[in-house]
């Protein structure tokens, strides 16, 4: 596996940057740049790159949805949130439409935030294009068919022409899919939800969200720590603070950044990557989460440092 590319990193609902934070924005990289010299293009180039990622950047609207490029031409997404329309319009204008692709995709479950990009997800809508949906969950087709029915949506799923194929992969057993080795893993949530652990080339990833840890029950700890094992990338269900974890949305089946760190760091994980950013916080408050997470890890580690990152849509991690 060579690369994570993230195209949805928002929890429950997709967001965007208003036009009132953008102009706040604005003023304060302009206030920002009095009296600098730059006239030449390179100069403002360097400005705007060396401001804040919370000024000048955003952490993604979309909702989940990860591409695995594994080496090979087939597609490994990890679910259908609404980010997977700009992936589709991406992979279409790389082939043309009359390429036939193939097209791997892992589904955590099946709320609606990680469903909602299928509609608009154009490459389905092409004849010879192959996409092979997995997932531990018996309702999967069901619940994507579901959500395109009337009166909710005006186009039927069979409208989408490609040849679409529904596989479920029971947990707990190795299954070998676009030469991956992939491992899937029951999770806390409402309904259900599956994590994913691919393997391939001595390359390591672990897709888990929506997935809420008690750390009261050591069993279940262990096999999420055996789980994580030694993996290069654990991309992580971080959408809660602890306190919020713990108190007022105890049971609403998310997990938070501080649960992250004590896991990956007991399973001896190289770079953990926040995710399923909660859609109330803004750039400012996901980035202060980012730099306490990262603040918490050099002061509990007791071995080699973990990377930490918070995804945004369109964040490439090299494996
Ligand atoms: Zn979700
Ligand atoms: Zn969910």
């Amino acid at each position: 596996m060579k690369l994570v590319r993230f195209w949805g990193t928002r929890g429950s609902l997709p967001v965007a940057l208003t036009a009132a934070a953008l102009r706040g924005r604005l003023i304060a990289a302009v206030r920002g740049a009095r009296g600098l010299a730059l006239a030449s293009e390179r100069a403002v180039e360097d400005y705007v790159d060396g401001l804040d990622f919370a000024l000048a950047g955003t952490f993604g609207g979309h909702t989940s949805c990860v591409q695995i490029e594994t080496g090979d031409a087939d597609y490994v997404l990890c679910d259908l949130g609404s980010g997977v329309r700009p992936f589709g319009e991406a992979a279409i204008a790389r082939h043309g439409p009359r390429t036939p692709q193939t097209y791997h995709i892992f589904m955590s479950h099946v709320h609606w935030d990680h469903i909602m990009g299928l509609p608009f997800f154009a490459p389905a809508y092409i004849p010879g294009n192959r996409v092979r949906i997995y997932g531990g969950h018996v309702d999967l087709e069901a619940a994507l068919r579901r959500q395109m029915d009337p009166p909710s949506f005006p186009v039927d799923f069979d409208t989408m022409r490609a040849d679409i194929e529904f596989v479920h992969l029971p947990p707990g057993i190795r299954h070998e899919v676009a030469g991956m080795t992939v491992t899937t893993l029951r999770q806390r949530h409402a309904g259900d939800s599956y994590g994913y652990r691919f393997e391939r080339g001595g390359r390591t990833v672990v897709y888990t969200t929506d997935s809420e840890h008690k750390l009261t029950e050591a069993a279940e700890t262990r096999s999420f720590v055996d789980f994580f094992r030694d993996a290069d990338l654990v991309v992580f269900d971080a959408m809660y603070s602890l306190a919020e974890a713990t108190t007022v949305k105890a049971d609403w089946g998310h997990s938070s950044n501080v649960v992250g760190v004590e896991l990956c760091q007991l399973a001896g994980v190289a770079h953990l990557c926040l995710f399923h950013h909660e859609p109330a916080a803004d750039d400012a408050q996901i980035a202060a989460v980012l730099a306490d997470t990262r603040r918490l890890e050099e002061i509990t580690r007791s071995g080699r440092p973990m990377r930490i990152s918070s995804a945004y849509d369109g964040m490439e991690i090299a494996l």
